[in-house]
């Protein structure tokens, strides 16, 4: 079962998440390798989606927000676009769309920024989004302040959440076709010091003091020991306790059944048809005309909606029918 542990350091101002995915995360593997159009994700890319989606899990943990939270990379190389979607409730999908190339390698440039254009983005959008609200979008550099490509994406993250969020992070990510997992460890914001970095023109806080605190570095040099393997390999209880085992480690209890993180996806045939009805009577019909039907699959979860002509039809004239509130499928 997947897990999702969060902890704190008695006395410091470090807190900490782990998070281990595994029947969910060989869920979306699987329903990926049962879809005849795509087929499975090449070794590459799973790696790059699990890991995409355990980092989702830990900012979604970190965070009080409800809503989704949405990590996207829109690529330049074999790998065109890829979301983990993360609900406040621990609810997640993923999913990747590929560009037909080969995939060589597993660094990070090779798989979406090979020519510089690769695009990295979190977005926070709220569940009662109120119309013309725009979601909060932060971009996460693919690259360093020198230009330099980042090869993995936890050196982005841990990049990003030190420039944008002035958060002091070391994020170990890694995924294979069992478990994507995560850990996330942060030094939390003195009292005072998030206003203070909002309330500076620049916005400039020092960066050298957000590492200048001994216990922080101390702990956060113990969390950037894990190996991948071990990640993958080890138990939550193993990993903290090998790491952790000289800190006072606080622990929170672990999400219950209903928090846990677990893979959900929320599309629907109301979203597909209200997405349809936003297309126009004239595009729907011409669909028909061509092709007889109108099959929309999730890309998330490969459930397909068949729309017949008799369908198509009363998507315009059903009596009531709401106008569009969404041109998203999903
Ligand atoms: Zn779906």
């Amino acid at each position: 079962m997947s897990e999702l542990h969060k902890f704190i350091f008695d006395g410091l101002p470090v807190r900490g998440a782990i998070v281990r995915l595994t029947d969910d995360w060989q869920e979306i593997l699987q329903r990926r390798a049962g879809n005849s159009d795509t087929g499975a994700y090449p070794e590459a890319v799973r790696t790059l989606l699990g890991e995409m989606t355990a980092a989702g899990v830990l900012m979604q943990s970190n965070i009080k927000f409800n809503g989704a939270l949405v990590f996207q990379i829109m690529g330049d190389g074999p790998v065109k676009l890829a979301v983990a979607e993360v609900q406040s409730d621990m609810r997640l999908r993923a999913t990747a769309s590929l560009a037909g190339e080969a995939v060589h390698e597993q660094a990070l440039p090779a798989l979406v920024n090979v020519r510089g254009g690769g695009r990295c983005a979190v977005t926070l959008d709220p569940k009662d989004r109120l119309p013309g609200q725009q979601p909060y979008q932060g971009v996460v550099p693919l690259h360093d302040a020198e230009g330099r490509k980042f090869q993995r994406l936890s050196q982005a993250l841990q990049f990003y959440m030190l420039q944008s969020e002035q958060l002091d992070t070391v994020m170990v990510l890694a995924a294979n076709d069992q478990v994507a997992a995560g850990l996330m460890l942060q030094r939390m914001p003195i009292k005072g010091e998030a206003n203070l970095a909002a309330a500076t023109e620049s916005g400039a806080v020092e960066q050298d003091a957000l590492g200048l605190n001994e216990e922080y570095n101390r702990i956060a040099t113990l969390a950037a020991s894990l190996t991948q393997d071990e990640l993958l390999t080890l138990d939550v209880e193993t990993i903290l306790r090998r790491l952790f085992w000289e800190e006072k480690l606080l622990r929170f209890a672990p999400q219950a059944d209903e928090q846990a993180p677990r893979f959900a996806c929320t599309c629907s045939r109301d979203r597909v048809a209200s997405m349809l009805t936003s297309l126009g009577e004239e595009e729907v019909q011409s669909i028909i005309a061509e092709r007889g039907q109108i099959d929309v699959g999730c890309d998330f979860c490969g459930q397909q909606y068949l729309f017949d002509p008799i369908d198509a039809a009363q998507l315009f004239t059903a009596a009531g029918i709401q106008p569009p509130t969404s041109s998203s499928v999903q």
